[in-house]
């Protein structure tokens, strides 16, 4: 798992956030400003700066990773959701730790733009 770093406000909420789920590595707090009836995001412990790096975790945290996002979709009791990842400012990102939020509770439609 990558390093913490002292200066990153997501490094702090992994580690001591209000969670809605949690699991060795990884946390879920809702979003403070949520964009879904639902809007959840996942934070890993340890940090990256964007999924660009995403192969400074090894494979099983990898894997991990993808299963808890999945996991705590379920646990928030849902079945059709959207996981949405920004990279990079040029998409959106504000937050340089990596995240992937988890959108539901409202049709969304076709398509991603
Ligand atoms: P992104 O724009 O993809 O980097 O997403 C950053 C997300 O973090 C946004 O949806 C923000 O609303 C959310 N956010 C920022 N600060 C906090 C916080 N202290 N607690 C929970 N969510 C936050
Ligand atoms: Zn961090």
């Amino acid at each position: 798992m990558p390093q913490q770093r002292d200066d990153c406000l997501f490094c702090s909420l992994a580690r001591e956030g209000s969670f809605v789920h949690k699991d060795d590595g990884f946390a879920a707090i809702n979003d403070i400003n949520p964009q879904a009836p639902v809007h959840i995001l996942v934070i890993p412990e340890g940090h990256v700066d964007t999924l660009r790096d995403v192969g400074e975790f090894d494979a099983d945290e990898s894997k991990r990773m993808l299963e808890f996002v999945a996991a705590t979709a379920e646990k928030a009791g849902l079945t059709d959701y959207r996981v949405v990842v920004n990279v990079g400012a040029g998409a959106g990102q504000t937050v340089f730790h990596l995240h992937w939020h988890i959108l539901g509770g409202r049709a969304f439609g076709e398509g991603i733009a």
